[in-house]
């Protein structure tokens, strides 16, 4: 199927050609003429399946003209990093048309965006937080919305976001076509489902599928954080395969400690994004990397939502992510619509399991890769190895609730929180960079001092 069998608009198609999109995805191709038909959709599908334009396209098409004062189309995310991105989609897609799209996000001024809102739009993308606040303002009438779409809902549910939809829900006309889209489809996004759609159709990408399709994932065993380190290192001195790297990280300490060490290493530019950084300073790394002026960035999982940039040759996963679902989102970063990628898993015996239930949810086996021989694999120290033993058996025990534990320390165990790492655990999986420790010393120092 080619995107004219689609009945999208001339204006539509003249900015998929200058786009390179040559045809439609598979969720495109189903989902475009059931919007079209007004039906209230379902759509299971993660990222990198060009879901975004699956919802886009038929809004732009429906809407066709800009018109009146007041929005018609309403499309809430998550975060701000995905608004920029749905807003940059829209913004392209409706090039030759006179419709008018505006985002409103957090961490950026309100007024300009009371200013264009009151100009006149005809599609708003807003996360739910700002876009009440604005609301609030007085300066945004919905009597004319008719389509509203909730864009990566699993994660909204995640981050707690359903009492102000259902805030949305009373202010907005009930007559409308409704579009759900969510990565995953569990029990919180079915209750949603339920409340929100009216007989809804369901379309369901699954994510293995556009794993096995586009991406080519390995795993490589690495005993312990220094030696990941090592490894890292080794695999970036390839500067003609890992052109575009994407490299994630559990935590913020991680993924700051990573990208400072790799700036020290002279393995290429690099800049870390977390919920730490400003706005404006994520926004930047984001265009740099797509421009291809820094060689890559090191994140977590929520600051990289977001992240659109085509051509990312490789995702590194220096830990194994603990939700598995991250696991889909991280790898869809690579391969993106036509091209292919690499995904990379560095695994500890601790990660062990966490890749066991990936291998579940994706359902195929990743493939293993050694460890080459110019690495140095370190020892691991010995708080490492009591805290993965411990988190080892933290794991048994979930699984199996009347497994007694191998470790011997059993009556702190009990005494500790059966869900949660010990504190000792993720200190000791912590690794203190050459930066860090540095810190630390002068922390040190000017502590006594001040004494
Ligand atoms: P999404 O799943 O919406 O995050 O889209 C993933 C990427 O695919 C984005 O960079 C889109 O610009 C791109 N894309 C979407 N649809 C197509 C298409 N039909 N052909 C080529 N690229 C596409």
């Amino acid at each position: 199927m080619d995107f004219e069998a689609l009945k999208l608009s001339k204006q539509i198609l003249q900015a998929l050609v200058e786009l390179n999109y040559k045809k439609p995805t598979p969720i495109q191709e189903q989902i475009i003429p059931k919007i079209l038909a007004g039906q209230d959709v379902l759509g299971i599908a993660p990222t990198g399946t060009g879901k975004t334009a699956a919802f886009i396209l038929p809004i732009l098409r429906k809407l066709n003209f800009a018109q009146g004062e007041n929005p018609r189309a309403l499309i809430f995310v998550p975060t701000r990093e995905l608004a920029v991105q749905v807003y940059d989609n829209a913004v392209e897609l409706s090039k030759y048309t006179d419709l008018r799209c505006c985002k409103l996000i957090g961490g950026v001024g309100k007024q300009s965006q009371i200013k264009e809102v009151s100009a006149g739009i005809d599609i708003i993308i807003a996360t739910p937080g700002r876009f009440m606040d604005i609301y609030a303002q007085g300066v945004i009438f919905l009597k004319k919305i008719d389509t509203l779409v909730l864009d990566e809902a699993d994660k909204m549910m995640d981050m707690g976001f359903l009492p102000q939809l259902n805030k949305i829900l009373e202010i907005i006309p009930a007559k409308r076509q409704n579009l759900l889209f969510s990565a995953t489809f569990h029990p919180k996004v079915e209750e949603l489902t339920e409340e929100f759609l009216d007989f809804p159709i369901k379309v369901e990408i699954e994510p293995e599928k556009v794993v096995v399709d586009l991406v080519d994932q390995y795993v490589y065993h690495v005993p312990n954080a220094r030696t990941k380190l090592n490894l890292l290192v080794h695999l970036l001195e390839n500067e003609s395969e890992y052109q575009r790297v994407l490299i994630f990280a559990r935590t913020r300490e991680t993924a700051e400690n990573i990208h400072r060490y790799l700036n020290r290493k002279e393995v290429g530019k690099w800049k870390a994004i977390h919920a730490n950084k400003g706005q404006n300073t994520r926004l930047n790394a984001y265009k740099e990397f797509s421009e291809g002026k820094i060689r890559g960035v090191v994140a977590t999982d929520v600051a990289a939502r977001g992240i659109d940039v085509s051509a990312v040759s490789h995702v590194i996963n220096f830990d194994a992510p603990v939700m598995y679902t991250d696991y889909v989102h991280r790898v869809g970063r690579t391969g993106r619509a036509e091209n292919e990628g690499v995904a990379i898993t560095f695994v500890s015996e601790v990660e062990q399991y966490h890749i066991d239930k990936i291998q579940d949810l994706i359902r195929q086996k990743i493939k293993v890769l050694e460890i080459p021989e110019e690495v140095e694999v370190c020892n691991s120290t010995y708080d490492e190895k009591q805290a993965f033993a411990r988190e080892i058996d933290r794991q048994k025990r979930k699984e199996d609730p009347s497994y007694k534990g191998a470790f011997h320390e059993k009556k702190k165990a009990k005494k500790s929180q059966p869900n949660k790492p010990s504190r000792k655990t993720i200190q000791a999986y912590k690794f203190i960079t050459e930066d860090a420790k540095k810190k630390k010393k002068k922390g040190g120092k000017n502590t006594k001092r001040k004494k």
